[in-house]
């Protein structure tokens, strides 16, 4: 079997013919295999879903228990046979229950990483390498001159502005799955142990990682009520980036507006949000990282999605390696990083 048998690009998403199943299908489709579930790659109202039981459970608290017709959950490492094809679901290190799906045919091995990073992080299983044939890596951060900082480096900049500017909240904009318990793991990491507060729209992601054993220390509500603005001064305010665009920020009393994101490295796109102070934190693989785990797993082919495709297809190019984008539209390079 050729790889281009084994899945194909197709409007919805990643085809399987053999399997006759969908990778992250943007439209509903029968049968659909999600790989974590950020927004763009977990959708409603497909007819049946396979994913890890961490997506699933997501899926239902951020969409609804009648998300699809039916669900089907699985573990890392644990090989399902749909229609001759046998899939595993691996770790990806990207959020809480995230994997890459290996789609596996006889003398063919293809691996969907989905979205991943190799940066260590506590709220998610590590990334695994498997082996394998066809390599289809993400490109979000596909340019060498995306290099991510260490975090607690970013993390040693939010507790310096903190002693510094003792009498301002700091609202940091997180996205709801996975950098929110991420940043918040990462400032416990280093001994911060002050209750922090959160916005409505982060607490049920929150609880549901403590729930999943996944410590995140003192958390409250950023509840605020009339006159009390004071009672957040010196405080971390965690929200969603939409909520800095609305009424929510200008409650708080001279607020320093920080966010957490991969793209804060872009000066401009941080002017763009107003914040004040940056921090770069990812949960996608930099250019390092994605150029080092294609050397590591020696595919015989990459193919390339989500990003910065062109740029990563020709290094792997220069580089003796064969790779194509994938072309797949409907994923947001920032919907949810
Ligand atoms: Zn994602």
């Amino acid at each position: 079997m050729r790889p281009a048998d084994l899945l194909i690009p197709r409007p919805e998403g990643l085809y399987c013919p053999p399997g006759d199943f969908f990778i992250d299908p943007v439209r509903p489709v029968a049968r659909a295999l999600v790989t974590h579930a950020h927004s763009d790659h977990a959708t409603p109202g497909h007819g049946a879903v396979l994913a890890t039981r961490e997506t699933l459970d997501i899926m239902a608290i951020r969409l609804g228990d009648a998300f699809a017709g039916t669900t089907q959950a699985t573990s890392y490492c644990e090989a399902i046979a749909i229609d001759g094809v046998i899939i595993t679901f691996h770790p990806a290190g990207h959020v809480l229950g995230s994997a890459q799906i290996e789609v596996a045919a006889p003398a063919l091995r293809i691996v969907a990483a989905g979205d991943y990073k190799r940066t260590s992080d506590a709220t998610c299983t590590a990334f695994q390498p498997i082996p394998c044939d066809v390599f289809i890596t993400e490109a979000t951060f596909a340019l060498p001159v995306f290099r991510h900082p260490p975090p607690a480096q970013e993390i040693a900049k939010l507790l310096h502005s903190l002693a510094q500017f003792q009498d301002r909240t700091h609202l940091v904009g997180c996205y709801a799955l996975g950098k929110a318990q991420r940043l918040i793991a990462l400032l416990r990491e280093v001994g911060y142990d002050a209750p922090i507060f959160l916005h409505g729209a982060l607490r049920r992601l929150c609880a549901y990682y403590v729930a999943e054993g996944i410590p995140l220390g003192e958390l409250s509500d950023a509840t605020l009520s009339r006159g009390r603005a004071r009672d957040f001064a010196g405080q971390i305010v965690l929200g969603p980036p939409s909520a800095f665009e609305g009424a929510w920020i200008r409650r708080f009393t001279d607020p320093l507006i920080a966010f957490a994101s991969g793209w804060m490295q872009v000066r401009a796109r941080a002017r763009q949000r107003g914040v004040e102070l940056p921090l770069i934190i990812s949960d996608h693989c930099d250019w390092p990282e994605l150029s080092s785990t294609i050397v590591e797993l020696d595919p015989s082919q990459t193919w390339v999605t989500h990003g910065r495709e062109e740029a990563l297809v020709r290094w792997c190019t220069l580089q003796g390696r064969t790779a194509r984008p994938l072309h797949l539209v409907g994923y947001e390079d920032e919907a949810e990083d």
